[in-house]
């Protein structure tokens, strides 16, 4: 069965860029009829807070990104220690001493010879002699995970395929701090063998890790799960933005952004299919497929989004949306102002000029008795417009602009809007008799 994980840190709201990584878990598993596994990586008690675990909850909610179960690595610790501990038996962690200064010069003069800044393993050199004076003088040893240099890193990455890594250009990642507090690297291998995660879909900059994890799966006897890298999300520019790293669902709500659009956007942004307003799910699952998946930055543009959420919501049914609408707006009033809006809040605008009350201009005096025949000529059918028009245009003449826009004017108080065949009925008519009459005197 093919299970897949979100792994987010709750040390900030989620960004577009986690929303993307979440959704493609997330569709891994609803096309293979798996499971997808929300786990709240909240290793660092400092900069995690529970209201970011309750936010990104929320939306992923929102968005209709539905996890089957949710994990926390802070109620795993135990796992942690004891992976740690056989890992160390076995020789493959070992305890550094080095200061933050010290590994900073060290790297300073590696780069300074033009050498890539790889950690020496100076820690390894120490006799026991001098682990002891170490311990003794009250350092504490942060920890490090000994990486196989005789075993080449290789794997079928799902979108960049072959990868490659020789594990001596790569630096023996400090998984344990001094104080015992664990990093990334070593609880998220553990989580990912015991939580039976066949599938690591994240982004490309988490590559190297991924080298030194096929290491450590290794070395704990477990399989392998498969990986694969997207591209990252970039603004429009082309560049990493910090803009995209704020923007999230907040953003998009104020907006007025349907979660549908999001996902239509974000399930194809980056691959070789076209981007379309497409709502339904199953269509954006038939489709998915890592293998369209580009390896250059998917460049994300708020036009796009905007673009697909106005085509969403021109196309939303009634039913959809009717516990949104303004009090009393029913299908024919949902269907008069929809494709007028770009976004759901912005019917409130035109159906107000249907309750009223409307603002009329002041008319000139041939306008005005041209106003006053229309009352004369409105009668009432399924199709008062067209009745009403036809008549005034037999029986005066006018025609095009000057035919329609005054009428317009005077029924609504607007020089655009929607179809007036559709909102006159809507209007009614004691209310339109009476605004023409107000017009016309
Ligand atoms: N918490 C990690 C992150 O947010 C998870 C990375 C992963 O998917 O393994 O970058």
């Amino acid at each position: 069965m093919t299970i897949t994980r979100f792994a987010p840190s709750p040390t900030g709201r989620l960004h577009v860029g986690n929303i993307r990584t979440a959704l493609h878990n997330w569709m891994l598993a609803q096309k293979a009829g798996g499971q997808f596994i929300l786990r709240i990586d909240d290793t660092d008690a400092a900069r995690s807070k529970e209201e970011y675990v309750e936010a990104i909850r929320a939306d992923l909610e929102w968005l209709g990104i539905e996890a089957d179960r949710e994990e926390r690595q802070s109620e795993r610790l135990d796992r942690y220690e004891a992976a740690f501990n056989s890992l160390r038996e076995a020789g493959r962690i070992y305890p550094a001493y080095e200061t933050q200064q010290e590994l900073e010069l060290k790297r300073k003069v590696l780069l300074g010879r033009g050498l890539p800044p790889i950690y020496d393993r100076g820690a390894l050199e120490l006799s026991d002699t001098e682990r002891a004076q170490k311990e003794a003088d009250g350092v504490q040893p942060h920890w490090r995970f000994k990486l196989d240099h005789d075993e080449p890193i290789q794997w079928e990455d799902g979108v960049r395929g072959i990868a490659k890594f020789d594990p001596k250009l790569l630096s023996d990642p400090v998984i344990r701090r001094a104080d015992g507090s664990w990093l990334y690297m070593l609880p998220s291998t553990v989580d990912d063998i015991d939580m039976g995660i066949t599938q690591v879909l994240r982004g490309e900059d988490h590559v190297s890790n991924t080298a030194v994890q096929i290491q450590m799966f290794t070395a704990m006897g477990a399989a392998v799960p498969a990986f694969a890298h997207e591209a990252l999300l970039v603004g429009k520019e082309g560049k990493l933005s910090k803009r995209l790293g704020s923007l999230g669902c907040d953003t998009f709500r104020e907006k007025g952004i349907e979660p549908e659009a999001i996902l239509a956007l974000l399930s194809r942004l980056g691959t070789s299919l076209p981007v379309e307003p497409i709502t339904d799910r199953d269509v954006l699952l038939d489709t998915f497929d890592l293998t369209t998946f580009g390896r250059a930055p998917a460049k994300f543009d708020d036009a796009d989004l905007d673009r697909i959420n106005t085509a969403i919501v021109h196309g939303l049914p009634y039913d959809a949306v009717k516990h949104r609408l303004p009090e009393g707006m029913d299908e024919a009033g949902w269907h008069a102002v929809q494709p007028n809006i770009a976004i759901v809040d912005e019917v409130s605008e035109w159906w107000r000029l249907v309750t009223g009350p409307i603002e009329q201009p002041e008319f000139e005096a041939e306008d005005k008795a041209y106003l006053a025949e229309a009352v004369q000529a409105l009668s009432w059918s399924d199709d008062p417009w067209s009745g009403l028009t036809s008549a005034l245009k037999e029986s005066t003449g006018r025609k095009g602009k000057a035919l329609f826009l005054p009428l317009r004017q005077a029924l609504t108080g607007m020089n655009h809007g929607p179809d007036m065949g559709e909102l006159l009925p809507l209007i009614g008519e004691a209310e339109a008799k009476a605004r023409l009459d107000r017009a016309a005197s």
